[in-house]
């Protein structure tokens, strides 16, 4: 088997965040042959560490990749399509673990002479747990990288280059689940009760203001509400409860933090004035993914003969991978997908296969550059 076919029968067995067992299993059948000097599985959860080389004789670079599916149903009609209902890889996270299984067919053949490669294969990333669970369990201690990188493909960008710049790469977001709870009462007569429909009301339009009710000027922060449910279809009876989901975004962790606070003051400004309980949660918190200035040099030195733009703004998705860059010197980049390629997401997204070799043949020579011309920082 090839890492195209791997990506086809990846693809062809989705699995959700945090239940990644057979993916993780599926890619140890197929790394375990190629002999690497260490395996470790069960890291945060599904994860996998697949090491060539050693940290006594030069630097550690870390590639990271995920191994979670989305809960999308694929419309697409080829042989590899998702056989699990309501499950499909929409984020080409296939293609990424492809392309590190390529990268380790490489090593396996190329057995690095000073220095140490670690291929991680990250659980749960859609939901932005994966990367603080690996970084919390203890067998990271063994994993400490000098650097460490990710790519993500990225759709409607022209096919196999490279997107990068320093500082925040991907946006921080937030889901916040907002709960108004009043008392309900017959609709015949409903002022018997406390309907949290005007609250509702008012606090929707709200979201819309709040990048310049906290002085924001970014184009990359904003709100947007995914979801409102006020009541049932009950037309005798006034509601008593509403729920509505928003998603917060910004450049900055501590816009974000800001954003935060101003849901929270609103949201208890109304509860009080509509004598409503309530309560604010959050839900797929990410981080800011801040690239590190020392990595971008590596990526554009090492990739100096390819088609490398150094971007000005981020994308406007998150990656958990922000974790690993708050803690270790690394960078994301993006890695295009295609002009024509559906987005991220869409239900009929499927990883460009080409993109395994360009993508793989990039790490690998990140990864060399590292062993070549970096001491490792210990
Ligand atoms: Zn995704
Ligand atoms: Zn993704």
């Amino acid at each position: 088997m090839n890492s195209i076919n791997l990506r086809h029968k990846l693809h062809q067995h989705p699995e959700l965040s945090n239940t990644e067992f057979g993916t993780a299993s599926r890619l140890v059948k197929y790394i375990a042959p190629l002999s690497p000097d260490k395996i470790i599985t069960g890291i945060g959860g599904t994860g996998v560490a697949v090491c060539f080389g050693d940290a006594a004789t030069g630097s550690t670079v870390m590639l990271r990749c995920e191994l979670d599916a989305l809960p999308i149903a694929e419309t697409n009609s080829f042989d590899y399509r998702s056989i699990n209902p309501g499950i499909s890889h929409k984020c080409g996270h296939d293609g990424h673990m492809a392309i590190l299984a390529a990268v380790a067919q490489y090593y396996s053949n190329n057995r690095p002479k000073a220095g140490r490669v670690i291929l991680l294969f990250q659980p749960a990333e859609e939901t932005g747990e994966g990367a603080k669970k690996v970084l919390e369990d203890r067998v990271s201690e063994q994993l400490k990288p000098d650097f460490v990188f990710a790519l993500h493909n990225t759709p409607k960008y022209p096919m196999g280059e490279v997107f990068i710049k320093t500082g925040t790469i991907c946006c921080a977001s937030r889901g916040m689940i907002i709960r108004l709870t009043g008392k309900t009462a017959h609709a015949a007569q409903p002022e018997t009760g406390n309907s949290p429909v005007k609250a509702v009301h008012q606090l929707l339009p709200l979201f819309e203001q709040l990048p310049a009710l906290i002085n924001s000027h970014s184009d990359f922060t904003f709100a947007t509400i995914v979801g409102v449910k006020i009541g049932e279809k009950a037309f005798g009876t006034s509601p008593a409860d509403a729920e509505i989901y928003v998603t917060l975004r910004s450049e900055h962790d501590l816009e974000m933090r800001r954003l935060v606070e101003m849901v929270n003051d609103k949201v208890i400004a109304l509860a009080i004035e509509h004598q409503l309980a309530y309560s604010i949660e959050s839900e797929d918190v990410f981080d800011a993914t801040v690239n590190h200035d020392e990595a971008v040099a590596i990526i554009t030195n090492a990739l100096h003969n390819e088609a490398v733009h150094l971007i000005s703004h981020p994308f406007r998705w998150s990656e958990d991978f922000g974790q690993f860059t708050s803690m270790h010197c690394g960078a994301l980049f993006g890695l295009g997908a295609g002009e024509d390629t559906p987005a991220l997401h869409n239900p009929d997204y499927d990883f460009p296969d080409q993109l395994i070799e360009i993508g793989s043949r990039y790490f690998i020579k990140i990864t060399d550059h590292c062993f070549n011309h970096k001491q490792p920082a210990k």
